[in-house]
């Protein structure tokens, strides 16, 4: 299972100069910033993304909305991987990026926070205001009723359902969404958890799926923080999807200045932004946060940043 830190990097990461750090601590010292997140601010905390540098070598198919709510076998496949892939999941942490972006909250620099994902990892680390522009796996919905389940509750539900499952401890490689790619067949004879409200059979990852819209509520709010904005600080999004590349067109239309920090991919609307860092989130964050002052000591990345803790296999900041 690839839960170790960085185990979703590229072995040959970029690092950000000084003077290039210079500049995003100059961004965000002018303050009231929206911070918008992708997955690669969770690869750190070995959460896999779907278009980083890693992963897009293996793609997958994302799953949509209309196939989940149609297909029962497809919803056992789902809901088996989903319950093998979740403990490791579940017990992902925070990493230096997340609790940076906390610190740079707590200095009052970072009025808001939106994120595509849906790991619950900045809740995790403390982060108070921020959006979850794409739900989160940590609870379940019953599209025919609305019922919200907590995830952990379902998975115990589950378990209760597929005994054997739980005992037998199948190998499972996580995948972005929590789903897992699962060794052997025999999928769908999962037993699905009925609704605890309607009965139905037709529970959902609390997820904006593909082919699904982003919450007209959640939507609105984003948008008003942009509006209340003075910089939108773009940090681990390929902007592939059109969920997030908006709010940069939207900035661009409303003369916000825009910074991006994202390990070097082909972005689109690149010239979009004033400034463009090329590095992993946790490295440019706290050393930025740093410079600003919102971080006053090194404590704040101690596992995971620094120049001796990263992986070996890794170039160290020069
Ligand atoms: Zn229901």
């Amino acid at each position: 299972m690839m839960t170790e830190h960085g185990a979703w990097l590229p072995t040959e990461c970029p690092v950000a100069s000084d003077e290039e750090i210079d500049r995003v601590a100059e961004f965000l010292a002018r303050g009231r910033v929206l911070v918008l997140t992708g997955a690669g601010c969770s690869t750190e905390s070995g959460i896999p993304d779907y278009r980083g540098p890693i992963t897009r070598l293996r793609p997958r198919t994302p799953l949509t909305w209309q196939a989940f709510a149609d297909d029962l076998e497809l919803r056992r496949r789902y809901w088996a991987r989903s319950f093998v892939g979740w403990s490791s999941f579940r017990d992902a942490r925070p990493c230096a990026a997340h609790r940076a972006l906390v610190a740079l909250e707590s200095a009052s620099i970072v009025q808001m926070l939106l994120t595509q994902n849906v790991d619950g990892l900045h809740e995790r680390a403390g982060h108070q205001a921020h959006l979850e522009l794409h739900g989160s796996l940590w609870r379940a919905t019953c599209p025919d009723c609305g019922h919200v389940i907590e995830r952990n509750e379902l998975q115990e539900i589950l378990a209760r359902r597929n005994p054997e499952w739980a005992r037998c401890g199948r190998r499972a490689l996580m995948a972005p969404d929590g789903d897992a790619d699962v060794d052997g067949g025999g999928l769908t004879d999962f037993a699905l958890a009925p609704c605890p409200s309607c009965g139905g059979d037709r529970l959902k990852p609390g997820v904006v799926m593909f082919g699904e819209s982003v919450p007209h509520a959640v939507r609105e709010a984003s948008l008003a923080a942009l509006s209340d904005c003075a910089g939108l600080l773009v940090v681990g999004s390929s902007l592939s999807v059109y969920s997030g590349f908006r709010y940069v067109q939207r900035a661009a239309q409303q003369r916000i200045p825009a910074c991006l920090v994202n390990i070097g991919l082909p972005v689109r609307g690149g010239e979009l932004f004033s400034l463009r860092v090329d590095g992993r989130a946790g490295d440019v964050l706290v050393r930025a946060a740093r410079r600003v002052g919102a971080i006053d000591s090194l404590d704040i990345g101690h596992h995971r940043v620094g120049h001796a803790r990263y992986p070996s296999n890794t170039r160290a900041p020069g």
